[in-house]
């Protein structure tokens, strides 16, 4: 993709978060482009649908596998108004496009009021000194609290199962 339609596709990713602000979301806009050239939008709906993960960037990813029944998006161009959140970056890596690009940074994010850059922080934090903890816990302990799961039973089932769907 030559550099002027990076600058179109980027364009019309802020032009969306622009006008999302006076459509009650917020200011964040995203556009996946397939290799073929069709376009799918997707705008910040967090606080229109009670909803902490409709980033841009991830209605968008939801917008394009919905409209082409696929759920990878190999072949595809993540553009977004704003650098990807950690959330937004692990969904552009499972939705496996080919390059995500983006215009202001999470430092303009961050101030303007938002936590993208304090989340990136929370991986570079060791872990131990991390505000919210994510643990590992051991499932097979003894007493009435003993569950009959255990870890692996899940991978187990899904390694069975010969009609499975790899992704
Ligand atoms: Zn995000």
């Amino acid at each position: 993709m030559g550099e002027i339609e990076h600058v179109r596709y980027l364009a019309q990713a802020v032009d969306l978060a622009t006008q999302n602000v006076a459509n009650g979301g917020g200011p964040f806009g995203a556009v996946i482009v397939t290799a073929d050239g069709r376009t799918f939008n997707g705008v910040n709906r967090v606080t229109a649908t009670n909803d902490p993960t409709a980033h841009a960037e991830v209605t968008a990813i939801r917008a394009a596998c919905s409209a082409l029944d696929t759920f990878t998006l190999a072949g595809c161009v993540l553009y977004s108004s704003c650098e990807p959140c950690p959330m937004c970056l692990a969904s552009a890596l499972w939705a496996r496009v080919d390059a995500v690009y983006f215009a202001a940074d999470r430092h303009d994010a961050a101030a303007a009021g938002f936590d993208d850059a304090v989340f990136y922080e929370f991986f570079d934090t060791p872990v131990e000194q991390r505000p919210m903890p994510v643990a590992k816990l051991p499932l097979d302990g003894e007493g009435p609290a003993a569950a009959a799961a255990t870890p692996l039973a899940p991978f187990a089932a899904w390694n069975d199962l010969e009609t499975r769907t790899e992704y």
